[in-house]
């Protein structure tokens, strides 16, 4: 026992490890809670096409905490993927999402929607990952080619034979792949060009200077140039001036999200946004 506290190198930083290990089991544990008892929540951020028509939206979700308000998932997915808590939040998210397509697939106003959730590296490795999504699709009857499923570089970097094969046969129902945060990871182009995705997202990253540093926007016009020549569609994300939209639009970029268009709302906000919208448009000469 002397020995573990002797020493003044240990002395000053053990209290703080073990406050950091018991903030992380605290919020392991609240985590699980909140996964029981429905604090977790979706927001529907917009995603428009060139003349800024709502096309769909992606789902980001959010913790309403009783005690701590909102939290990002910038400060709870790195835990949850850590513990493994992610494969059931995954779970709920493509539950909860598959449930919004078919309630939008019944009604004229919202059936052309598409959406799009983001699926973390060890949800999409779930030895039946593909069979939980088809089961989870069947039992909403939600259609399937309006759903779109994110994922990151960071798949790439194991078992690319494995990804393809989940890919192709969920395309086979006919599910769409969007490669999310690309020029931010390690993604191969030679792996790019096997893998079967339908769409790019240029990371916020590049997006948030684009108008005023020339490294950033050869890097986006880059981007740009692959999809199209890959035939795959481009999504700019971080989007929230005008100048940048127009900017990303003579590149050829074809669709976009960003606070300009609209921020991640919950799901009565993100349809009165488009209703207004519908509404504008029909009164446009
Ligand atoms: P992401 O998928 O790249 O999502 C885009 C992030 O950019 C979102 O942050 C969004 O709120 C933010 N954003 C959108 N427009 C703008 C803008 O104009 N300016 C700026 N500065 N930011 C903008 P958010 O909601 O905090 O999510 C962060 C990340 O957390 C996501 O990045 C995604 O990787 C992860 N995430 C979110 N929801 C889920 C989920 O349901 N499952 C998993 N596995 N990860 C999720
Ligand atoms: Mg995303
Ligand atoms: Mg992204
Ligand atoms: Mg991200």
């Amino acid at each position: 026992h002397a020995k573990q506290e002797g020493g003044n190198a240990s002395r000053a930083f053990r209290p703080e490890m073990e406050q950091a290990l018991q903030v992380r089991v605290c919020m392991e544990a609240e985590l699980r809670q909140a996964l029981a008892t429905d604090q977790l929540q979706l927001f529907y951020q917009p995603q428009v096409d060139t003349r800024g028509t709502i096309i769909g939206a992606e789902a980001l979700i959010r913790w309403q905490h009783p005690e701590r308000g909102m939290i990002s998932p910038g400060d709870f997915i790195p835990l949850a993927e850590e513990t493994g808590l992610i494969e059931q939040i995954g779970g709920w998210v493509l539950d909860t999402a598959c449930q919004q397509l078919a309630t939008w697939s019944r009604h004229d106003a919202t059936s052309h929607l598409q959406l799009s959730i983001n699926v973390s590296v060890r949800q999409f490795q779930q030895a039946d990952f593909v069979s939980r999504v088809l089961d989870t699709i069947a039992r909403h009857r939600a259609p399937a080619e309006r759903l779109t499923l994110e994922l990151t570089e960071s798949l790439l970097l194991a078992n690319v034979e494995g990804v393809i094969d989940k890919m192709t046969r969920l395309k086979q129902h006919g599910l769409n792949f969007s490669l999310d945060d690309f020029g931010t990871g390690y993604s191969s182009l030679a792996y790019l060009k096997r893998l079967p995705f339908n769409t790019l997202k240029i990371d916020v990253s590049f997006v948030r200077d684009v108008l005023v540093d020339a490294n950033d926007a050869a890097i986006v016009k880059t981007i740009v140039a692959l999809a199209d020549s890959l035939q795959l569609k481009s999504v700019a994300e971080g989007v929230e001036m005008q100048a940048q939209r127009e900017f990303l639009e003579r590149l050829g970029c074809h669709y976009h999200q960003g606070y300009y268009f609209g921020r991640p709302s919950p799901i009565d906000v993100f349809e009165a946004h488009l209703a207004t919208q519908a509404s504008a448009s029909a009164t446009t000469p």
